[in-house]
């Protein structure tokens, strides 16, 4: 299944990619679930049941063409939002650190720089703005302690997401600041969809990147994570409590600016394209913060 944030309602995406033809599912379920994300995470295992009982589809249905421009994150409303640091070892290596044992790096990103796969972001005044395409988790079941044998029973769905990052606010200071560095208007853009892991081959090998005006500086796999996808939810349930719709950035692989010699940074009125195989693409257009509407 694929689910998208489309104006605000939660919608099964059906048909072939590019011709995606877009059912609500508030209209399609009668009102049982829906019509916003935040609460079809709350009753996932409900909702996934319905869907494969009644097998929506596009015959006899109402439904819409797609239009990318109001397309929102997935998971717009999450109580929480993990991001982590140095979970590839070529990126680890590119930032001058060793790579993590016990527990990567974990910081977040405020949920006030999420949005949709295709935007216009602001380079702010000063700053030094990179690029992180990283495969995102949606939590689609509570738990605490979770094992890594049954993780992937946790995950409503994975989709692309971009952790853009300002390098200048990130590293100044007495102590790095992860969480503002990565969290400016427009920073977290996700999507286009939910992908649900039933769907891919194999959900644990991946391949990312991203292209800046058309250049590759990014390419991976999810293979190569030091830190899985169930080794990080087991991870970070030793601590905290996952929620429905709580957000993971996984980790980005190695390709990123600060990391180059010579350092290079997003200028304005370039173009990011990102994508992670199996779900789709993001695109960027940055312009200065001085040209603002
Ligand atoms: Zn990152």
């Amino acid at each position: 299944m694929r689910i998208a944030n489309s104006n605000s309602r939660a919608t099964l995406i059906l048909g072939p990619s590019g011709a995606e033809r877009l059912l609500d599912i508030a209209t399609a379920s009668a009102g049982r679930f829906g019509p916003e994300l935040p609460s079809l995470y709350q009753d996932w295992a409900a909702f996934t049941a319905w869907a494969s009982e009644h097998r929506p589809h596009t015959e006899n249905a109402r439904t819409a063409t797609l239009d990318r421009a109001v397309l929102g994150a997935p998971s717009p409303m999450p109580r929480q939002v993990f991001a982590v640091g140095l979970n590839y070892r070529a990126h680890a290596s590119e930032s001058g650190f060793d790579a993590p044992t016990d527990l990567p790096p974990i910081f977040t990103k405020y949920v006030s720089s999420f949005t949709g796969p295709d935007t216009e972001v602001a380079l702010p005044d000063g700053g030094n703005v990179d690029w992180e395409i990283e495969l995102v988790v949606i939590i689609g079941k509570a738990g605490f302690e979770i094992d890594v044998s049954n993780a992937w029973d946790h995950v409503a769905g994975l989709t692309a997401g971009q952790d853009i990052s300002e390098r200048v606010s990130q590293l100044r200071g007495p102590a790095p600041q992860f969480g503002l560095g990565k969290s400016f208007p427009g920073f977290s853009p996700q999507g286009p969809w939910l992908v649900t892991p039933d769907e891919f081959d194999n959900p644990d090998d991946l391949e990312l990147g991203c292209a800046l005006d058309g250049e590759e500086l990014q390419k991976g796999r999810t293979g190569e994570l030091i830190f899985s996808v169930p080794a990080l939810i087991a991870a970070l349930s030793r601590t905290v409590t996952l929620y429905p719709g709580d957000v993971i950035f996984t980790g980005t692989p190695a390709g990123v600016g600060v990391g180059r010699d010579p350092q290079r940074f997003v200028q304005p009125d370039q173009r990011l394209d990102s994508w992670v195989e199996g779900i789709g693409q993001l695109h960027q257009h940055f312009r200065a913060a001085t040209d603002r509407k």
